[in-house]
Formats: structure tokens, sequence, C-alpha cells
């Protein structure tokens, strides 16, 4: 762990184990915070804050910027320790690295961002003007499936903020939070800006009743997400909770079906389906149902399956074992409901890497809405195909489903690109775009079960998140001249 800029030995006793898996073994042992080793960070949090935030904002954004080229000069040995232990491909984790990159990017200029407003003359010889302030101590606990990207999601734009920050990233491959913390300490931020502290719920459940943390921001599945919501929100704290995902692409009779085709299997079956963003539902509209089948299915039976570190490979394991028997279960019971298995991945071999969490790209043709595999988030390589007669039902559909993360249209048609931009329930919206994640200047959240919570992250949403607003209205009288209250209204 890491606390006060240095390496922290826990208190506690628990630990997890860290595995490859693209060849089963355990590569590493992560140690588990109890409350005291939360205590400790939060703590070193705390004695950084009032020196931090009274530090100018541009002073921050140097340290910011430094951090930027800090984490370009290390992309690729990021990138590695990403890929080792969650089994993407280096070129999928140099990607993910690079998103990231870009909100450090954003956070830099956040001089301009917390200027604040201000209105001349609200009253006769009155000024009003507004001033964003930092909360404190805030808390950031992130998912597996994007170990570098989701913690710089918030730490950067909190830290540029003004605030503290806390991060409890995933267990099952917490590396990279620890190679973050220290690239961060040699841009020059100072001990105890950012600490992190590994664990599970235990180590959650402290950061979320701890009466020094002002903010909570979670990414995760939906039903942890939820409970982060309500449990942080009763501890006072401000909260945004992003939950998980069941992302439809609607593709319309008139879309260019190879391109849409090709979107849909990089879509699907990229980093084995474990992005929040993946498409795991096709809405094939009226006649285009079929050929579309056909050709992601042929498409994605070429995709190549293997060990996450090799180049060439497509598509690496699942995170882990339990993790792919999860996944492999809801292929059963897909089967098992009725569902047309087109393409099945059960059987895939990966010669050499007998032990690794393989599973191949898996599509069912034929779900209806109430089958498992259309219900819950599988979060693999597990790619569903319903049928629509119009643009209407397929809205229909999408909208009635209780995830609102990402959603797609694939079309050539502007009257049903526009209607879909304006009346889909979801947060995040691709015109011929498979995976619409908003660059680091736009905020990025869902809808519905996809968030708990009123703001988004980076972007602007996030410099508000994790800032209060201060509203100062000023007189300066004149000498001699009488205070006169309550001033505003009739002046
Ligand atoms: P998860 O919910 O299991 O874990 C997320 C975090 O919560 C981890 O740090 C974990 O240690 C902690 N946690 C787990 N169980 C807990 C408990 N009972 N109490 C308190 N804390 C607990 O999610 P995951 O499996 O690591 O990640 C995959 C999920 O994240 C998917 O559902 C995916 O859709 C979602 N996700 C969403 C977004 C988004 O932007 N909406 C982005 C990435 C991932």
């Amino acid at each position: 762990m890491w606390a006060g800029g240095r390496p922290m030995a826990a208190r506690g006793t628990r630990e997890g184990v860290v595995t490859n898996p693209s060849t089963g073994e355990v590569i590493r042992r992560v140690p588990f915070a109890n409350a005291a080793d939360v205590d400790a960070a939060v703590s070193a949090a705390a004695a950084a804050f009032p020196g931090w935030a009274s530090t100018s904002p541009v002073r921050r954004a140097r340290v910011l910027a430094r951090f930027r080229e800090l984490l370009e000069e290390h992309q690729k040995e990021l990138a590695l320790l990403v890929s080792e232990e969650h089994g993407k491909t280096v070129s999928d984790a140099i990607g993910s690295v690079q998103r990231g990159i870009e909100v450090v990017e954003f956070a830099s200029g956040v001089p301009h961002l917390l200027k604040g407003e201000h209105a001349e003359s609200v009253g006769r010889g009155v000024d009003a003007h507004s001033r964003l302030q930092p909360l404190g101590v805030c808390a950031g606990i992130t998912p597996f499936n994007f170990p570098v990207m989701v913690p710089l999601w918030m730490f950067p734009v909190a830290v540029a903020c003004g605030n503290t920050f806390v991060l409890k990233p995933s267990e099952k491959d917490p590396s990279a939070s620890i190679r973050l913390a220290e690239l961060f300490k040699e841009a020059g931020a100072p001990d105890g800006v950012l600490n992190v502290v590994h664990g599970d719920k235990e180590a959650v459940d402290a950061l979320l009743t701890h009466e020094t943390v002002r903010a909570v921001s979670f990414v995760g599945s939906t039903s942890i997400a939820r409970y982060v919501y309500s449990t942080a929100a009763a501890h006072g704290k401000r909260v945004q909770a992003l939950g998980g995902a069941k992302n439809h692409a609607v593709v319309m009779p008139d879309a260019d079906l190879d391109f849409a085709a090709d979107a849909l299997v990089g879509a699907a079956y990229g980093s084995a389906g474990e992005r929040c963003m993946a498409i795991s539902a096709v809405v094939a509209v009226g006649s285009i149902g079929d050929a579309l089948v056909e050709s992601i299915s042929r498409k994605a039976k070429a995709l190549r399956i293997g060990p996450s570190g090799v180049p060439g490979v497509d598509m690496g394991p699942l995170v882990t074992r339990e993790h792919r028997d999860r996944v492999r279960g809801y292929v059963d019971a897909g089967e098992q409901e009725g569902a047309t298995l087109v393409l099945d991945g059960r059987g895939v071999n990966v010669p050499g890497h007998e032990q690794g969490f393989f599973l191949g790209p898996t599509l069912f043709d034929n779900v209806q809405p109430g089958m498992s595999i259309y219900r819950d988030e599988i979060f693999g390589p597990v790619l569903v195909v319903l049928r629509a007669g119009s643009l209407d039902e397929a809205l229909d559909l999408v909208n009635r489903n209780p995830y609102g993360n990402g959603t797609a249209i694939f079309t050539r048609s502007g009257s049903a690109a526009h209607r879909f931009e304006s009346e889909v329930q979801v947060g995040m919206v691709g015109i011929n775009v498979p995976i619409p994640v908003p660059m680091a200047y736009f905020s990025f959240g869902g809808w519905k079960q996809s968030l708990f919570g009123d703001l988004h992250m980076h972007g602007m949403e996030g410099v508000y998140f994790y800032t209060r607003t201060k509203a100062i209205t000023t007189r300066w009288p004149s000498t001699g001249a009488a205070a006169s209250g309550f001033v505003l209204s009739q002046e």
C-alpha cells in the first residue's frame, strides 16, 4: 500500500492472490487493508490537505503536467502490468492508459476551470462572484477492468481541484495503482496527496464510513454501486457510483453491413467483453438480421485467442477462473432457454495455456428479453442478437432495459440517427460509433442503473463533483457611508 508518499506495510493480516489469467498461475499476493490501514491512509491525506488546497491551482496543474509526461514515458510499462494481471492484450492496455492520460491532460488545465463566475453591479455598488473550493479528503474505489484508466478518471481531477485522495483499486489487479502513486510522487506531488490502500469490502466499508472522507467516487457492478451510494450518502458524503451495463447497438436495415459487423465484433469481443462500454446486445431491425448475424459470426470466428502478452492475439483470457466459469454458465443457460447458439466459445483451446481462463467468442441469435443472457450483465465475450421490426420497437427495447450506460445506432439515415439520439434513455450515444466513450473534456457516465448520483466523471461534471461552490457578494462602501444591511433586491 502507499500512504504519506511512501510504501505502507499492512496492519491487517488478510491478503488476496493476483493471478496471471493467461497461465492461471498466482503471480503476486496483495495485502487487504483493515480499518486501521484505511485510517492511516486517510490521516495522511488529511494532513496533506491544507497545504495542497492552498497551493495555487497553476502550481498544482504543473505537477499534473509533469505527471502526464511521466505517464507517457511509462505508458508501455503500465500497459504490460495491466495486461499481465488483467489478461487484455498489450495494445488494448496501451489504448486504455492513453485514455487515462487524456484525463490528466484535461486536469492540467484546471486554473481555467476553477475561475468561477463574476457579475458586476448586482446592486448599486455591489458585485458578486463564486469560488470553487475543494472538499477535503476524497476516496476512489475502482473495478478490475481498467486498473489505470478508471483511477485516472478520478484522482487527477480531484487533486487538481485541491483535494487529497485515497484510492482503493481492485484487488484482482492492484499493481498498476502503486506504480501510479510512485510516478505521481516523482512528478512533484507532495506526500499524502495520493494514497493507495488495497483490499475488499472491509477496506471499502472503512472508507465509506470514515468521518474525514468527504466524497466517494465508485466504478464497478450495479449491486455494489447501489450499496456504495446508499452507505456513503447515509454517512454524509457526496457520492458518484457508476455501475454495470448492457449496451445495445441498434442496426438499421440501411446500415453499411460490413462496417457495422466489423465495429460490433471489436466492441463485443475486445478485452474479452470486459468493458463497461462493450456492446453486449445487438438489435437487428428488419431485413438486415440474417446477413448481420452471418457476418458477425464469420468475423468473430477469425479472432485469434491467446495469452495477452503475445503479439497478434486479438482476445485474451477472462480475469479469473471464477469469472470465466460464471460467463460459461450463462452460455449454458442461453442454450437451455432456447436461444440459437450461432458461435460457441466453450470449446476454445489455447495450446500450452490449458490452465488459462479462456473462453472464445460466443454469439446467440433469436434472443428474447426474458432470457438471463439478455437480462443480466455477463461481462464476457458473449454477444446476443434480438430482432425488431422497426426503429420504434428497437428504441422501446433499449429504453425498457434497466441499464443506460452506452448505446449505438448504425444507419445511413440522418433522421433515424437524430431520433435515436434524442429519444434513447442512455447516457452515452454513438452514431456509427460502437463504443462512444466521451473524451476527457466531456463527462463520462450512464443513466438509470448504470449510475447512482448526480454528476458524471471528468469533464466539467468532474470538476463540479470535486468542488463546492461558494457565492460571495461584495460591497465596499466609500468611507463614511453607512452599511445598509440587506441591500440587494431593491437597489
Ligand atoms: P465489482 O463491483 O465487483 O468491484 C468494484 C470495486 O468494489 C472493487 O474495488 C471491489 O474490491 C469492491 N467491492 C467488491 N465487492 C464489494 C462489496 N461487497 N462491498 C464493498 N466493495 C466491494 O466490479 P468489478 O468486477 O471489479 O468490475 C466489473 C464491473 O464494473 C462491471 O459490472 C462493469 O460494468 C462495471 N464497470 C462500470 C463502468 C462504468 O463506467 N459504468 C466502468 C468500468 C466497469
